[in-house]
């Protein structure tokens, strides 16, 4: 059998992201086991850099061994229990994806949708709390992966907390594009992805508790559900001096990989990251717009990481991404619900997020349009 040699990608769609070489072959170093004295080690280092790139003393700080929608499970799951009442906002595919796992958890979802390509209302999130002041908890999304939105973190959560409900945030696509500051808004619960801004592989989703979502979890009249995401038997893995035990094997070698990226994100430093993605998002822009493309949503809630342009007139969306894969090794990403067919999503995340390669799309873009 042949070995799988992946073709060379330019990966400007809405995750993952390139892989940096270093991190790579991080990755590629020998398999220890997972309760070795040297990689309990590096299991609190890595938890020391996700408490920098979060902006968090949070203790429970974490890299869940899973996708990022494991880390929206767990954070539901965990602090939601059968009867309780959670507000979420929608404004895209994956608020829509928070209410559903909440129903599933059996509690009283009361969702404040918003037009996709617009933020979250903090007005209609105000409303909906005074409804149901019986509600424990709020969740939304930060970063809005399907439509290119960014969400007011520190507004939202300021209206939880006043009201005290706990603050659920997904950051998947936020974390090392954008600020986020989880001590700064009180958030309780907040998570990301390894394959949008921090380029490491998929498959891991960092995590953090406030020291209030904790106590609400031990507070608990029922157990967690789950096996797997029963947040007090992944402590007894991730936490404790000295011996740890055994609760899942974790995925060693990502960890390497993890534990590199945000070397490399630290190193550089999170403001001139922030910086670098709104650089290039600008250039996006000027060259888009040269091109004629409008940009989907308004300059102030954009995302310089992930950016939602209309397809122009007379452009076909699945075959003229098929040849920026296909002619240019260029992979954007296409709409979903009801943007599918009609806007592009482009992704600067992370090690893609680069003024050259935002040159080598425009382009390439300009090659394919009629
Ligand atoms: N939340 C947001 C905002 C996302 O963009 C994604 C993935 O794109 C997820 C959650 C789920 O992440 P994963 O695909 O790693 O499960």
């Amino acid at each position: 059998m042949n070995a799988f040699s992946p073709p060379p990608r330019l990966l400007m769609g809405p995750g993952p992201s390139n892989v940096s070489p270093e991190v790579l072959a991080a990755q590629a170093r020998p398999t220890i086991g997972h309760l070795d004295p040297s990689f309990v080690g590096l299991m609190d280092r890595i938890k020391d850099q996700l408490r920098l790139a979060f902006r968090t003393d949070n203790r429970v700080t974490f890299p869940l061994s899973a996708p990022a929608s494991l880390a929206m499970e767990m954070a539901l799951v965990t602090l939601l229990e059968p009867g309780d009442t959670a507000i979420i906002a929608q404004n895209g595919v994956f608020g829509g994806r928070m209410a559903e796992i909440a129903r599933r958890a059996g509690a009283e979802v009361r969702l404040v949708s918003v037009e996709w390509g617009k933020p979250v209302d903090p007005e209609a999130v105000r409303t909906s709390i005074l409804e149901a002041p019986q509600a424990k908890l709020l969740a939304f999304v930060h970063a809005e992966t399907s439509t290119g939105v960014r969400s007011d973190a520190a507004s939202l959560c300021a209206l939880a907390r006043e009201a005290g409900l706990l603050s659920v945030v997904d950051t998947v696509t936020g974390l090392g594009g954008i600020p986020v500051s989880v001590d700064e808004w009180q958030a309780d619960a907040v998570y990301a992805g390894t394959q949008k801004c921090l380029s490491a592989p998929p498959g891991l989703a960092p995590i953090t508790f406030s020291d209030r979502a904790v106590s609400a979890v031990k507070a608990r009249k029922t157990p967690i559900q789950s096996w797997f995401l029963d947040l007090g038997l992944m402590l007894g893995y991730w936490e404790g001096e000295g011996a740890r035990s055994y609760h899942h094997t974790a995925p060693v070698n990502a960890l390497y990989g993890l534990h590199e990226s945000l070397s490399r994100l630290l190193g550089e430093g999170l403001e001139t990251a922030w910086a670098r993605h709104r650089a290039a998002h600008d250039r996006l822009v000027e060259r888009l717009q040269g091109l004629g493309i409008a940009f989907v949503v308004d300059k102030e809630h954009r995302l310089p990481q992930l950016n939602t342009v209309w397809l122009p007139e007379g452009v076909k969306d699945v075959p003229e991404r098929r040849r920026l894969l296909d002619e240019f090794g260029i992979e954007i990403g296409g709409g979903l619900g009801p943007l599918a067919g009609r806007i592009w999503r482009i992704g600067l995340m992370g090690e893609t997020c680069r003024i050259e390669n935002v040159d080598r799309l425009a382009e390439a873009i300009a090659a394919v349009l009629p």
